[in-house]
């Protein structure tokens, strides 16, 4: 981690920029220039200060994968703007069960609920209101890469919407890579649709990365989660 008095990136606001511009643009092209996709920086692996920078520009919400950096990261920024309100946390990397209580705890909404276990963990959170969540979609063969397969999304979805320390957003899903991102983004939107029957209100769609967000934004992504297109190359993993 760098220090608190780390001097700004001095490219940093020209990367967001451009990007904020690529958003408005596709979302133009999309038919959608009064529906802008809510934008969520992800900062994982980089500095608190990065995160100050940030929410100098302009932005708000942060996305981050894992624990303990990202509880530490929330702490560290908390002391770094006193005086302003603190931004919004989204927890974007799969979550390991026993450590999802206390991603809780900081994180204003999980976006890779994946099973049942998952769920039930979170059933106990105590929260002055529910807290928002995304169902995560597998669109590959592989189990390892996280996301409910296509036969157990509606039974998580039920489970979610019986859950009363939960609310349901939506559904959220990572292109494949070396696939087509418009036929991937293309199914999760279908299967949004298919899920509407029994959770009406989980409209959103959480997909779009620094490689693929036009496509994303074309396919009605809601949040984009936007990495080093506005970070730059991210440090190593610490
Ligand atoms: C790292 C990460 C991102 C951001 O990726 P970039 O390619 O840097 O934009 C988005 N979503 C998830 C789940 C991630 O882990």
């Amino acid at each position: 981690m760098a220090e608190p008095g780390d001097p700004a990136d001095p490219e940093l606001a020209g990367r967001l920029a451009r990007v904020r511009e690529e958003i408005r643009d596709a979302s133009a092209r999309a038919g959608r220039a009064d529906d802008l996709p809510a934008l969520i920086v992800v900062t994982k692996f980089h500095p608190a200060t990065l995160v100050r920078d940030l929410i100098a520009l302009g932005e708000r919400r942060f996305g981050e994968s894992r624990h303990p950096e990202s509880r530490e990261k929330a702490a560290a920024v908390a002391g770094l703007l006193a005086d302003s309100p603190a931004p919004e946390w989204h927890f974007v990397g799969q979550i390991q069960t026993n450590k999802a209580r206390q991603i809780a705890a900081y994180a204003s909404c999980l976006h890779a609920i994946d099973r049942p276990e998952l769920v039930n963990a979170l059933a106990s959170i105590s929260r002055p209101s529910p807290l928002d969540v995304f169902v995560q979609v597998n669109l590959t063969d592989d189990a390892g890469r996280g996301g409910v397969d296509d036969a157990g999304l509606e039974p998580l979805v039920e489970q979610v919407l019986a859950t009363p320390t939960l609310r349901l957003r939506g559904l959220m899903a990572v292109a494949p890579l070396g696939d087509d991102p418009d036929h991937a983004f293309e199914t999760v939107r279908r299967r949004s649709e298919r899920i509407r029957s029994i959770a009406p209100e989980a409209t959103a769609l959480s997909m779009g990365m620094s490689g693929d967000f036009r496509s994303a934004i074309s396919q009605g992504a809601t949040h984009l989660r936007i990495g080093a297109a506005i970070t730059g190359k991210r440090p190593r993993r610490p």
